[in-house]
Order: C-alpha cells, then sequence, then structure tokens
C-alpha cells in the first residue's frame, strides 16, 4: 500500500484541458486486445499513420515492448498479466490525460482484465476486440510463435494452455479474417471522430 504520507499532486500542474487545447483533441485510450498474431499491432500502425497524417498527436503502447522495458520483470501467470495490464492502463490514463491519442497493443485476454484497464482509464477508455481464430492466428505466425508452441517449446500461451474469453459485446469488434487493416482503420476513425475532437 502507498504510504499515508504521499500527496499526490495535479492542482498546481496545467489542467488537463489546456494540453488538449494545445494539440487540438482530446485524449483518449484505444484498448486493442485479442489473440497474439489477430493484428492489433497492424492496425495500430496504419492508425497510427493515418491520424498523424491528419496532424493527430498519437502513441502506441505496445505489450511487447512494454515486455521488453517497463515489464520486464513479468511474465504470463495471471497475477503477472493482471500487474502488466495496470502498469499499461496506468500510463495510458497518464497520457490520455495530456491530450495523446493512445493506441493500446496488448492481449488482454480475460474479461477482469478489460475490467481493470477499464476502471483505471475511466470515460476516455475505449475498447476494440481485435478478433481472428487461433487457426488463422496460427497459419499466419508473424512471430513463429504458434510453431513453437505446436513443438511444446511455449507455455502458457494465450488460446492454447491460458485461456482467451471473448467479449459478450465490445465498443467496437475488428475481425480481421474478414476485414483488411484499411478498412478496420476508417472503422475505428468513424468511431473516434466525435469523441477526438477539440474545438
Ligand atoms: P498482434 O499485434 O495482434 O500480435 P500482428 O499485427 O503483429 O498481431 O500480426 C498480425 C499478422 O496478420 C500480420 O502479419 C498481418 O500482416 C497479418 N494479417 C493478415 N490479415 C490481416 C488483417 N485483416 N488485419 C490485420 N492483420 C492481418
Amino acid at each position: 500500500m502507498p504510504d499515508s504520507n504521499i500527496y499526490t499532486q495535479f492542482h498546481r500542474f496545467v489542467p488537463p484541458e489546456e494540453k488538449g487545447r494545445l494539440l487540438g483533441q482530446k485524449g483518449i485510450v484505444l484498448w486493442m486486445y485479442g489473440l497474439s498474431g489477430s493484428g492489433k499491432s497492424t492496425i495500430a500502425a496504419a492508425l497510427e499513420q493515418s491520424l498523424h497524417d491528419e496532424g493527430r498527436f498519437v502513441m502506441i503502447l505496445d505489450g511487447d515492448n512494454f515486455r521488453h522495458g517497463l515489464n520486464s520483470d513479468l511474465g504470463f501467470s495471471d497475477e503477472d498479466r493482471h500487474e502488466n495490464v495496470r502498469r499499461v492502463a496506468e500510463v495510458a490514463k497518464m497520457l490520455a490525460n495530456q491530450g495523446v491519442i493512445v493506441l493500446v497493443s496488448v492481449i488482454t485476454p480475460k474479461e477482469a482484465l478489460r475490467t481493470l484497464a477499464r476502471e483505471i482509464i475511466g470515460d476516455s477508455f475505449l475498447e476494440i476486440f481485435v478478433r481472428a481464430s487461433y487457426a488463422a492466428c496460427a497459419e499466419r505466425d508473424p512471430k513463429g510463435l504458434y510453431a513453437k508452441v505446436a513443438a511444446g517449446k511455449i507455455k502458457q500461451f494465450t488460446g492454447k494452455d491460458s485461456g482467451f474469453e471473448e467479449p459478450e459485446i465490445a465498443d467496437l469488434m475488428i475481425d480481421t479474417e474478414v476485414v483488411q487493416p484499411s478498412e478496420a482503420v476508417e472503422k475505428i476513425k468513424k468511431t473516434l471522430a466525435s469523441r477526438i475532437h477539440r474545438a
């Protein structure tokens, strides 16, 4: 637990709305989740480029990158996945509060983890389920992980011996077995349009 002698400081800082005004946008977190290889990073990268080209300030928080840095002490147990999501969500929240459009790409396999992220981030949270079947992801295998899993070289792999709960409802669902990345970008931008605009 935090020390009871710690006093958070916000009142002395430039208010978040003024940061957003400087950027001409409202901060938001797009939380993209789905199996490894479902297309989260591909769509995030295309979306970042498209929004950037329109003069938006965007940042991608990529789960794999986090696991190389801030979260390099974490593995894939349920507790570590919880801590992984908690840290990414806290960072995403800080950035969105400063007016940044944050694209998160993290597997986030359980409803409870999505709830955790939503609770940390609050109103500026939008969840996007990037869907593809295990078989389709294994076929794509962009990082060679599915081949390693089939050879018994990776444990606690999502969708195999660590479960993935599909959502009952998501703010948006992109089925990447049907929708191409460019269409996904347009779909997400339509949903975003009313949320990021700041006059
Ligand atoms: P993730 O970030 O979810 O682990 P990646 O984006 O790294 O997944 O990998 C997805 C792979 O699937 C890429 O090689 C991409 O080119 C391919 N792919 C095929 N069809 C699609 C699609 N419709 N949308 C996104 N990615 C797709």
